[in-house]
């Protein structure tokens, strides 16, 4: 069976000398794993659009064990992602997230669409990488199921928070009658979880701008990648590993 499909190249691996696996997310059929063959020839039609970050139109036999990529036309290549070295750990970064939680057969329009966005933002000039991460990380949450509770108390639904303490494991925000429930939930800013709740609704194509101080970047970047890092199949983020080595 034969399927006409856009994805994304999450992956692509060498397989044999002129052969690549690659691993796409589709809108389609979900995450897909094909053997583009004869992709890794110098003339080969398919070149491009295999590349990570690649969006492309695909057609895709589906086979009994193995799927293979029959045709492929490249439709955006993110070419400016690859030349600098921020927008490229960060890309990376956003797509082994996506690959964390897209299974096989179970697409996700949502996220689909979010990782679009993301990407054809994060390739344009003057914008606020930080800001666009951090709605990113968000709005990933929020579309794979895993989002936390950040206006209320996860245990009792109490709006009326004085102290702002954030429970990895539990999910959000923690009240002072239910902070007893996770010895180590963490102290978070109220303005961190507003600007949170702010991002989580934006427009990816409106906030690209946007400027975030460092300290309310670096809070809910703590809380959100140990989040990430507790509720989904990540262990640890081998894309940013690179970049925290140049900051340092
Ligand atoms: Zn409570």
């Amino acid at each position: 069976m034969q399927i006409k499909t856009e994805g994304f190249v999450i992956k692509s691996i060498k397989y044999s000398e002129y052969d690549s696996i690659i691993t796409i997310f589709t809108r389609k059929l979900g995450k897909v794993s094909a053997i583009a063959k004869g992709a890794r020839r110098p003339k080969s039609a398919f070149k491009a659009g295999i590349q990570p970050f690649s969006y492309s139109e695909f057609i895709i036999f589906k086979g009994r064990s193995m799927h293979t990529v029959n045709q492929c036309d490249a439709i955006e290549i993110f070419y400016s992602l690859r030349e600098d070295i921020f927008k490229l750990s960060y890309a990376s970064y956003i797509l082994e997230l996506v690959g964390a939680v897209i299974t096989e057969d179970q697409t996700n329009n949502s996220l689909f669409n979010l990782l679009g966005k993301t990407l054809y933002m994060l390739k344009r000039k003057n914008i606020e990488i930080n800001t666009i991460v951090r709605t990113f990380e968000l709005q990933f949450l929020e579309f794979s199921g895993l989002k936390p509770n950040i206006n209320s108390c996860v245990e009792c639904g109490n709006e009326e928070m004085i102290t702002h303490k954030f429970s990895h494991r539990e999910g959000g925000l923690l009240c002072e009658q239910c902070v007893g429930k996770d010895k180590c939930a963490v102290n978070v800013s109220k303005h961190t979880m507003r600007l949170a709740n702010y991002l989580l609704n934006a427009d990816m194509k409106k906030i690209t701008k946007l400027k975030i101080s460092q300290f309310l970047n670096e809070d809910l970047s703590k809380i959100t990648k140990r989040y990430i890092l507790e509720h989904t199949n990540v262990y640890k983020f081998k894309s940013l590993e690179i970049l925290e080595g140049l900051v340092e």
